[in-house]
């Protein structure tokens, strides 16, 4: 039998589905494969061998029994570790929540178990997810399966390397101002950030409630489709979540893979033009939009005046609201607790747990977050940042009269070596130049890969309209038709 490890998820469903590989055996050759590589990969911070097998079982007996299975019933999945999991270590890469074993599971998982998924274990990410390369993570980098000296992107680091590595076949992200986009777009995989409020957020462990978005992570873009139709919906326990079914994300990819973009009109952003971004990078995204104009797409130059103030008004969004969020680790309710001698006052040892808990990044937007937020200085800074976030969302209404989805490369730069962005953060805020304005608008993005620049893998970015989600999936599906997804040199060979 071919290498399970290799297949899409949409192959590995088929397989199981047959009878012709059992969802034991492809747990386990996933599981072999991590036992082979993240020693070097370090995409996993846990591992969930015992939880990984006793799924695969049930699905096996399900068959067995003869019931009906999922689309994706006993596909692995890799969820990234700022995301609840009942009884299974959640740290979201922080010394803080160090040993924290959620008592409950995040309502995406609760719909990947009931749809017989096989999870995996944990991935490596930014600390509270506050970066772009997964080298602000607690535990150690995770290292990018095309050249083992790059990063993974971030924030979400660790669930595209799983993919690249071959380690996973889907992975699960959470998408603030680019965090799936932007890792699959330099290991060279699919990541797509769904409509805000499209997927819950119960059990994500917030960084900024405004802007969170889990979101699904694959190979293919057949796959992200299959598990975001898996993971979105309307849940109740979720505020901000949409009372609204679901787009067909599955049968656009689809249809998009018959490579016909006849009549479809793709907005090309003019301030994105240029700006920041390699020639490579530049070159791999003009010749793609070549492909989909060969497909029988449509360009259109497309002007959104305000898209150049999202980093600075993210900037402030992000940490005032992570600056709220993140109190609640004191010391007192989860993981770390330091100094708590009986001697000191309950105000020193929650001092002692952030000093000690937090990594320097987070610390930075916590500090950041609350001068913006304190009085006096709200209006000037918060309040001017949310102006800014309406100007925004009025260049995608204007645009989205005109164009049926606006495209970019997902990020100005293909993968960078360790330690060259650390020491300016505000070299690291731009690898996130061209996902960030989707967030501060709501809308769906998807990353995916479109050629090589270096070597390296190169992403093009498919912006939609709020829950017009299958349009993404259509015109990200219609390219990888044209170009193909992208192997990485095998690891095996790097030995
Ligand atoms: N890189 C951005 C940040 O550091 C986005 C992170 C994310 O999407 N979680 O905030």
């Amino acid at each position: 039998m071919t290498d399970v490890t290799r297949m899409t998820a949409a192959q590995v469903a088929g397989l199981i589905s047959k009878g012709d590989a059992s969802a034991v055996e492809v747990a386990t050759a996933h599981l072999d494969r991590i036992a082979a590589v993240d020693e070097r990969v370090h995409a996993f911070l846990h591992v969930d061998r015992e939880g990984a097998l006793a799924a695969a079982r049930a699905v096996d007996e399900q068959r067995a029994r003869g019931e009906e299975l999922g689309p994706l019933a006993g596909v692995p999945v890799a969820v990234k570790d700022v995301i609840a999991t009942r009884g299974i270590p959640t740290t979201a890469a922080s010394k803080i929540l160090e040993g924290w074993k959620p008592p409950y599971d995040a309502t995406i998982v609760q719909r990947l178990r009931a749809a017989g998924t096989v999870m995996l274990g944990k991935t490596n990410m930014d600390e509270f997810a506050m970066g772009s390369s997964t080298e602000y993570s607690a535990y150690g980098p995770t290292n990018n399966p095309w050249d083992l000296g790059r990063i993974p992107g971030g924030s979400g680091g660790g669930s595209a390397a799983s993919l690249a590595a071959y380690e996973a076949p889907l992975a699960i992200g959470t998408d603030t101002g680019g965090s799936i986009r932007q890792p699959g777009a330099v290991t060279g995989t699919v990541g797509a950030k769904p409509t805000y409020g499209g997927t819950s957020r119960y059990g994500l462990i917030a960084f900024s409630s405004s802007l969170d978005t889990p979101g699904p992570c694959a190979r293919t873009v057949e796959d992200a489709a299959l598990l975001h139709a898996v993971i979105a919906g309307h849940d109740p326990r979720d505020s901000t979540s949409i009372p609204q079914p679901v787009p067909d994300v599955v049968a656009a990819a689809r249809r998009g893979a018959g490579g016909d973009l006849t009549g479809v009109k793709l907005g090309l952003v003019k301030e994105f033009a240029g700006e920041g971004a390699e020639p490579g990078v530049l070159a791999a995204f003009h010749e793609s939009v070549e492909a989909l104009v060969k497909l029988g797409a449509e360009v259109v130059e497309i002007s959104c005046p305000h898209f150049e103030y999202a980093l600075p008004a993210y900037y402030l969004i992000a940490p005032s609201e992570a600056s709220s969020n993140l109190a609640r680790f004191d010391g007192v309710r989860y993981g770390l607790r330091v100094g708590d001698d009986g001697n000191r006052s309950l105000e020193e040892v929650m001092s002692l747990t952030r000093e000690a808990g937090f990594g320097p990044e987070v610390k930075r937007r916590i500090i950041l977050g609350t001068y913006a937020l304190s009085s006096g200085y709200y209006d000037a800074y918060y309040g001017q940042a949310q102006k800014v976030r309406t100007l925004i969302t009025r260049d995608f209404t204007s645009a989205f009269e005109r164009v049926d989805v606006l495209i970019s490369p997902t990020t100005p730069f293909v993968a960078f070596p360790f330690g060259s962005r650390t020491s300016d953060p505000y070299q690291m805020y731009l690898a996130d130049l061209y996902t960030i304005p989707t967030n501060l608008y709501g809308g769906p993005a998807i990353s995916v890969p479109c050629g090589l620049s270096e070597g390296l893998p190169v992403g093009f970015q498919v912006m939609a309209p709020t829950m017009a989600d299958d349009r993404m999936y259509r015109v990200a599906a219609a390219l990888e038709s044209a170009v193909g997804t992208l192997t990485p040199p095998s690891l095996e060979a790097r030995a």
